[in-house]
């Protein structure tokens, strides 16, 4: 039946396991020493009641990679990296099964379909993967996989020599692994080489070049040097971006469901100690987690507008920066802004969200910058001298515009648009805005959309100069006091 010796040539196998205990030793302290920086976060809310929802998000975003293949390059050389990588393991866990449980599942069609083919193919896909990503990282170098703004002080955002050292000891973990198979397969003859056709290939190199007992020298010092750097990847694999392999899966898994508006959360503003995030532990511990889950692809900065021109912020950026913050806390608690970021960082978002549709781990950057300038607002009274005006603004006048010289009747005041108390019942409230009513441009939209309703026969009316601003652009602005102001008031109205 086809199968094969799994400890060929190799012995004091018992080595193997006295390694694997340090390995994983320092693999569970790395995890531990990241969990315990996460649950100096907040509480965050979560609804358990969707499991399902959320394993289907993950199996479409994490195994099958929706969001990554979008960018066909970076997500096919990302997926067949990962993909390997899973089968890998997974071929390791059936020789685990087969020779420590001595359940013989390694045998027959399953080792020559599964054990022998597919792990050799997929050990191939990741190589090629490999090579992609190094050559897009090297080679085309993107500006998105660089930091496009000035360096702070002493910034660690990332860190060149760790995305080299890991691509290549990948690299060497994988060519070394073929090159083992290689030789066993050389040495023993095997039957079944032609079913690893990588291996087997090198097989034919080998017969070539050098006799037996060469072939078994060099496959002993190849498979110990394999499994050494083996362990060495996993132990050292907490301590580097690597362990997005488990936050980033964790984080979509957590991923809040609620459509984009309503992400942020209210400040209950009566039980808060501190107005917004003032240190790392203000921000709740999903937003922690979230620092650790960014693989620093840069796909959101290469979306920001206000990267784009020129202004003192990428959101790529600006987790990485919370994340060193994040490991600087495991000594001291610092204010992070000024120290980790810039108030002009945190000025410059439009709070447009697109940051946020492009990350392939679901961070979110928004309600991070908001939260933010919560504390800049509420707690510091520090503003920009522009969004102060438009405050003061929103305070006098319910909108945010200063200096706008029409009120918010004169858009409708040719179209005989009822005030919702001159009608008996409607269809609808027609809410037209601060910014439809009062610019000149979009008060054509809003008179095009009041025809558009005439056209469709519904009934409806508007709130006229009764309408005040929603409160969203002092929300957005951190001003959270005024935004429930506004809410209250209109609610009153209404
Ligand atoms: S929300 Fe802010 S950080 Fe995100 S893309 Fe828009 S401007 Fe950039
Ligand atoms: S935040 Fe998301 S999109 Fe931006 S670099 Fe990190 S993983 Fe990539």
């Amino acid at each position: 039946m086809p199968t094969r010796e799994v400890y060929w040539n190799i012995h004091h196998v018992w080595a193997m396991y006295a390694l694997l205990v340090p390995t994983l030793l320092i693999f569970g302290y790395g995890i531990y020493r990241r969990y315990r920086l996460w649950r100096r976060g907040r509480p965050y809310p979560l609804r358990w009641g969707e499991v399902f929802l959320r394993t289907k998000v993950v199996v479409l975003e994490v195994l099958a990679h929706r969001r990554m293949l979008r960018e066909a390059y970076s997500g096919f050389s990302h997926f067949v990296l990962f993909a390997g990588f899973l089968i890998l393991f997974v071929g390791t866990l059936v020789v685990m099964i087969h020779e420590d449980f001595k359940v013989r599942i390694m045998q027959g069609a399953f080792y020559l379909y599964f054990q022998s083919l597919a792990l050799d193919v997929f050990g191939a896909l990741a190589t090629l993967g490999v090579v992609m990503l190094a050559a897009k990282r090297y080679l085309v170098r993107p500006a998105r996989l660089h930091a496009n703004v000035p360096e702070r002080a002493g910034a660690m955002r990332q860190r060149p020599w760790e995305d080299a050292g890991l691509l290549a000891l990948i690299f060497i973990i994988l060519v070394t692994g073929f090159l083992v198979e290689g030789l066993r397969i050389a040495a023993t003859d095997d039957p079944w080489g032609r079913w690893s056709p990588v291996g087997w290939f090198l097989a034919q190199l080998f017969e070539a070049q050098w006799d037996v007992k060469t072939m078994r020298s060099v496959h002993r010092f190849l498979w110990w040097f394999h499994l050494g750097l083996t362990f060495g990847l996993i132990a050292w694999l907490p301590y580097t971006k690597l362990l997005h392999i488990f936050t980033a899966a964790a984080n979509v898994f957590l991923r809040p469901l609620e459509p984009a508006g309503a992400r942020l959360k209210p400040l209950d503003v009566k039980a808060s100690e501190v107005l917004g995030v003032a240190r790392i532990g203000d921000f709740a511990w999903k937003d922690l987690l979230d620092l650790d889950a960014c693989t620093e692809c840069g796909r959101c900065q290469q979306e920001c507008p206000a990267t784009t021109t020129g202004k003192p912020l990428s959101p790529k950026t600006l987790i990485l920066d919370l994340r060193e913050a994040l490991s600087a806390s495991e000594k001291e608690s610092i204010p992070l802004i000024g120290r980790f970021v810039r108030e002009e960082t945190l000025w410059s978002c439009t709070t447009c969200m697109a940051c946020m549709q492009a990350c392939p781990v679901f961070i979110e950057h928004v309600p991070k910058i908001v939260n933010l300038r919560r504390y800049l607002v509420m707690e510091e009274a520090r503003v920009p001298e522009l969004m102060a005006e438009a405050l003061r603004s929103l305070e006098d006048r319910g909108h945010p515009f200063r200096g706008t010289t029409f009120s918010r009747t004169e858009w409708y005041r040719d179209l005989a648009v009822p005030h919702i108390r001159e009608v008996d019942s409607v269809d609808f409230l027609l809410w037209v805005g601060c910014a439809s009513a009062l610019n000149e441009r979009n008060q054509r939209v809003a008179r095009a959309f009041v025809r558009v309703l005439r056209e469709a026969g519904l009934r409806f009316a508007i709130l006229g100069v009764e309408e005040r601003c929603t409160g969203d652009p002092a929300r957005r602005i951190g001003n959270e006091y005024l935004f429930e102001q506004l809410v209250r008031e209109n609610i009153q109205r209404l």
